[in-house]
């Protein structure tokens, strides 16, 4: 019942990736057994060729508010239902650990929305890295996606890691035993990001490896199609 009340959501919101995992890894999972992530596309599904910051942050921007209007009808759901449940925050605990308390990314691969692209963030096959992604910690049971097991990325692709300006990215293929420090050196990104306060009063969205990804792009005539790359 509470899970088909919750699907019922989704299915209004045919854009919207999401599904249910258990969150074993988390510090959080005496108190909750199961985390709804979901997943809303960017507003403009940009490209290396169309990519500039500005845009790109625009794009998080109104994905972020249609995913909070998204989770306020969840949470109106859960509360009728009497559930213990908990909106973990996007927010990283410090500039050091550069971590949040709960990781959106992990529950995501648990649930079989994605993967972890060389650039340490989510592919999905439908919109490629261009989602921004939330959870929902509850206690109660529901069925689990399919978790994805090893990164789907073409073998022989770099692209994000070419791009890098500041070459954070180490070209190395997901499993979900790599630890993130093998895959990204996060302080050298947020660095540089963080470079751009004094001009922007924000981090930079840089994003270049996101818009980079040729997963969720539209085909360009000649191109390789990364759903049909062996996987
Ligand atoms: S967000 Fe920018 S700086 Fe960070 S890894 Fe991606 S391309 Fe590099
Ligand atoms: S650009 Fe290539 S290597 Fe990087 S995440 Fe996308 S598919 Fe994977």
């Amino acid at each position: 019942m509470l899970e088909s009340e919750l699907r019922a959501i989704f299915a209004k919101h045919p854009e919207i990736l999401c599904g249910f995992t258990d969150i074993p890894y988390s510090e959080y999972a005496a108190e909750y057994r199961s985390a709804l992530v979901f997943a809303v596309p960017y507003g403009e599904q940009l490209t290396a060729d169309d990519y500039s910051e500005e845009r790109f942050e625009n794009g998080i921007r109104s994905a972020r508010i249609r995913l909070e209007a998204v989770v306020e009808q969840v949470e109106a759901v859960l509360r009728g239902h009497g559930v213990p449940y908990w909106v973990p925050p996007v927010a990283q605990r410090n500039e050091t650990e550069l971590r949040a308390p709960f990781s959106f990314k992990t529950a995501a691969a648990r649930a079989g929305l994605g993967w972890f692209g060389k650039n340490d963030v989510i592919i999905t096959r439908r919109y490629g890295p261009r989602v921004r992604l939330s959870a929902i910690l509850i206690d109660a049971d529901f069925e689990y996606g399919q978790p994805k097991l090893r990164s789907e990325c073409p073998e022989d692709c770099s692209l994000c890691v070419d791009i890098c300006p500041c070459k954070a990215l180490k070209n190395r293929p997901w499993t979900p035993e790599t630890p993130r420090e093998e895959i990204i050196d996060y302080h050298r990104c947020n660095r540089m990001r963080s470079a751009f306060i004094p001009k922007l009063g924000r981090k930079s969205a840089c994003g270049l490896c996101l818009a980079v990804c040729p997963f969720g792009r539209p085909a360009e005539e000649g191109a390789a199609d990364p759903e049909n790359a062996d996987s």
